[in-house]
C-alpha cells in the first residue's frame, strides 16, 4: 500500500523505524526483530540507509522481508549525496521488483572526501528523480527546529517548499521531545502554505546515553521537564526505560487530541519499547 494513501485513514497511524546491522552476518537477527515489530500491526516499517550507502543491500533486503515476508507496508530509506544516477536508478529497480515502492528520499550526509559524484546535490534532486519514474509514493524529511545546517529556520522552511513542489508525497519529522516545538512548525508550515502531510516523529528514550548521543546528531532540544526525568532515573536502567516509555505515551497522546493522527516511533531495533507504547495506548488504538 502507498503510504500516502494509510495517512489519511482517519486512524492513529504508529509507524515503527529499523536500522540495518553493520555486518551481513547480523542480518538474521535483524530480521527477527522486524518480524516481532510486525506482529505489533504498525501502519508501516521504515528502514533506514547506512551512511553513504554502505549497507544498501542490507535496507533492500529487510524492506523486501517487512512487505512481502511480514506483509507490512515498507518504506526504504535512501540518501542520494555522493551517488550517481545509475546507483540510484538500480536500487530503485531492485525494490521495486521486490514489491517495495515507499521511499523516503534524504540527502544524507555530505561526504568529506573529494571528488565525489555530484549527481543529487538535495533530497529534493532525488525526489525529482523518484518520482519521474512513477509508481513510487516519496517522502522527504523535516526539521521542526531547523536543519542544523540551514541559516535559519525561516530558511530551511523555503528550502522544504522546493521540496514538496519537486513532487514529495509526505514529510516525516526529525524527532522533537516538546510538542510545542511540533505545532509551531505546522503553524509556519501552514503559512507557507505547505500542505503536505506530516507524519510527526517520536523516540522513546530509554537510557541516559541515548539523550547524550540524540543531541550531538540531530541538535534536538530537551525541555527541561524531560532532563528531570533523565537526572532522575538516568542511573536506574528499569526506571528510566518505564519513564521514557511514559514520556514518549504521553507525547502521542497529546499529539492525537490535537488532531495529528500520523506518528513514527524511532524505536532503535527495541520490538519491547514497541509493545510497552502500543499496549498503553490500547485503547485509544482501538
Ligand atoms: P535536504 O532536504 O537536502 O536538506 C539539507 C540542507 O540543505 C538543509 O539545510 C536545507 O535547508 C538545505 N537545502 C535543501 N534543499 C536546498 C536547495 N534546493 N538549495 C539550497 N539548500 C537546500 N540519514 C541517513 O544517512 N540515513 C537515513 O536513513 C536517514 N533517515 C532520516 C530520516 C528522517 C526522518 C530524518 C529527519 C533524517 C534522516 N537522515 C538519515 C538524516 C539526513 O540524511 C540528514 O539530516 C541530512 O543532513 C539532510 O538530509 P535531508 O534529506 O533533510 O536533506
Amino acid at each position: 500500500m502507498k503510504i500516502k494513501e494509510i495517512l489519511h485513514n482517519g486512524k492513529l497511524n504508529l509507524s515503527l523505524e529499523v536500522f540495518p546491522p553493520k555486518e551481513w552476518l547480523k542480518i538474521d537477527d535483524t530480521l527477527r526483530v522486524v518480524d516481532q515489530m510486525a506482529l505489533l500491526q504498525p501502519s508501516f516499517i521504515s528502514v533506514t540507509y547506512g551512511a553513504a550507502g554502505g549497507t544498501k543491500a542490507y535496507t533492500k533486503k529487510i524492506a523486501g522481508h517487512i512487505q512481502n515476508k511480514c506483509k507490512v507496508t515498507a518504506l526504504a530509506h535512501l540518501t542520494c549525496v555522493g551517488a550517481s544516477r545509475a546507483q540510484a536508478e538500480e536500487l530503485l529497480n531492485a525494490l521495486h521488483q521486490d514489491s517495495v515502492t515507499n521511499i523516503l528520499a534524504l540527502r544524507g550526509d555530505v561526504p568529506t572526501d573529494n571528488p565525489y559524484p555530484k549527481d543529487f546535490l538535495h533530497a529534493s534532486d532525488l525526489v525529482r528523480f523518484i518520482k519521474q519514474r512513477g509508481d513510487f509514493c516519496v517522502g522527504g524529511a523535516c526539521y521542526p527546529e531547523g536543519h542544523p545546517e540551514a541559516p535559519s529556520l525561516e530558511r530551511d522552511m523555503d528550502m522544504l517548499k522546493v521540496k514538496e513542489e519537486s513532487g514529495v508525497d509526505f514529510f516525516t519529522t526529525q524527532m522533537f521531545f516538546d510538542n510545542n516545538v511540533f505545532y509551531c512548525f505546522l503553524n509556519k508550515l501552514y503559512q507557507k502554505q505547505i500542505n503536505t502531510p506530516v507524519i510527526a516523529g517520536i523516540m522513546p528514550i530509554t537510557a541516559a546515553s541515548q539523550i547524550k548521543r540524540v543531541m550531538n546528531l540531530s541538535g534536538t532540544a530537551v525541555p527541561p521537564r524531560f532532563r528531570a526525568i533523565v537526572e532522575k532515573f538516568g542511573d536506574d536502567p528499569a526506571a528510566m526505560q518505564q519513564a521514557g516509555i511514559a514520556y514518549a505515551t504521553e507525547q502521542i497522546i497529546d499529539l492525537y487530541a490535537n488532531g495529528v493522527q500520523n506518528v513514527h516511533v524511532y524505536t532503535m531495533n527495541k520490538p519491547q519499547v514497541s509493545s510497552a507504547l502500543k499496549a498503553n495506548l490500547s485503547e485509544i488504538l482501538k
